[in-house]
């Protein structure tokens, strides 16, 4: 039985691992406890891989539906919010939702604990060693080696697995803002809706999701080129009325500067973040990972030779996202602008809903 080494145990670990339930395979998780914070959209084409990759229909029971798509722009000069374009998901049958995070992750290692057994390591690792061409061992932080024959690398955008697979990789780090608020009023306000604001600080998205029981709104604040790390920057958007009660916690996002690169080298696989990692403006990296561990299931119903399995996963997956990677980097460049502001503004208050619609499709399903 072929011994699998899963390093790392978020998103990108368990949707892998769910993708292996119907093979003979010898499962084992390592990664440190980890703390899951708010939420993520879960787009049509998410939602659909969830379903076929846990083959379980409960997942309607962890989603939030959101119905409707709001576009503001805030002008700090008077103060005023313009409301720029409403667009209504099920106008066009599509189906938009948010998850919270912690609810996902557990959804999924419940489904795949009820189908295998998984043993869980819960350390980090500190290293690769090839001993041959068919011997892989991780290094634990202990020193202590793990042998395996295949290592699968959920580890994230920083982790030791993109570096023994790919070498080198540039990596830009950018400032984000995340905050979670259980505020009645606000909540009865944005029912159901994903709210995107322009300012000139940079842009927030705020959606509500639903935490064992509880409901909440979940914000991103990202700070545009001009405010990235600026002192003031806190104050400015607590200036903003609808933000000033949002308790922010401060943090990074990554992604990679290099063109998409293989995958896949000597029996050590890279999934989640860890293969690729483009900007999240279009709300598409985590949708992608369980779209992609979804694929790679459908791939192992077909094949056993594992190798082959691997290098047509990983060529195979590569368009899509490079395609990803350069719409999120010219809408990031959109939603950051601070001059030219009154044209972005105009352009999307006349942007028609065949138009959005048709944009969304292509991101989801091309
Ligand atoms: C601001 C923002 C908003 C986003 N919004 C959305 C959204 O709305 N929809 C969407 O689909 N996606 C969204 N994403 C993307 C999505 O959140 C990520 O793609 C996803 O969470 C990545 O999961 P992952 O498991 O690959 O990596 P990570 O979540 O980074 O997990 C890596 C894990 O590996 C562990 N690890 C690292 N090194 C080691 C080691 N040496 N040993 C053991 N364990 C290790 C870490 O502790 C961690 O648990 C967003 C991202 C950002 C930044």
């Amino acid at each position: 039985m072929k011994k699998i080494l899963i390093i790392g145990n978020s998103l990108s670990a368990w949707s892998i691992a769910s993708a292996f339930v119907n093979k003979k395979v010898n499962i084992t998780i390592i990664g440190d406890k980890n703390k899951i914070f708010g939420a993520q959209q879960l787009s049509p084409n998410g939602f659909r891989a969830l379903k076929k990759l846990t083959e379980n229909n409960d997942v309607k029971q962890i989603v939030h539906e959101i119905v409707k798509f709001q576009i503001n722009s805030y002008n700090n000069n008077n103060n005023e919010t313009r409301n720029l374009k409403n667009f209504y998901f099920n106008e066009f049958d599509l189906k938009y939702f948010s998850v919270s995070k912690e609810m996902l992750i557990n959804f999924l290692i419940k489904n795949v604990k009820s189908k295998i057994q998984i043993n869980e390591i819960n350390k980090s690792c500190v290293g690769i060693i090839q001993r041959n061409t068919e011997k892989l061992e991780v290094l634990m932080d202990n020193n202590e080696p793990i042998s395996a024959d295949i290592i699968i690398g959920c580890d994230g955008v920083n982790g030791i697995t993109r570096k023994y697979v790919c070498g080198t990789t540039k990596i830009v780090k950018k400032q984000v803002f995340r905050g979670v608020s259980d505020d009645k009023i606000k909540l009865l306000l944005e029912q159901k809706t994903l709210e995107l604001n322009f300012s000139s600080y940079g842009h927030i998205v705020s959606y509500p999701f639903i935490n064992n029981n509880k409901k909440y709104i979940n914000y991103v604040f990202i700070p545009n080129r001009f405010f990235q790390n600026s002192n003031e920057l806190l104050n400015k958007i607590k200036s903003i009325p609808k933000f000033s009660t949002i308790e922010w916690n401060e943090g990074y996002f990554y992604f990679y500067e290099d063109e998409i690169q293989p995958l896949y080298k000597n029996n050590v696989l890279l999934f989640g973040d860890a293969g690729f990692c483009f900007e999240p403006h279009l709300a598409q990296v985590g949708n992608n990972i369980i779209e992609d561990a979804n694929y790679l299931k459908f791939l192992l119903e077909k094949n056993n030779l594992y190798h082959e399995i691997f290098e047509n996963f990983s060529r195979n997956t590569s368009p899509k996202k490079r395609k990803l990677k350069s719409i999120s980097n010219i809408v990031g460049i959109s939603f950051g602008i601070n001059t030219l502001t009154k044209l972005r503004d105009n352009l999307v208050s006349n942007f028609s809903d065949q138009l959005i619609c048709n944009f969304l499709k292509k991101v989801w399903y091309d």
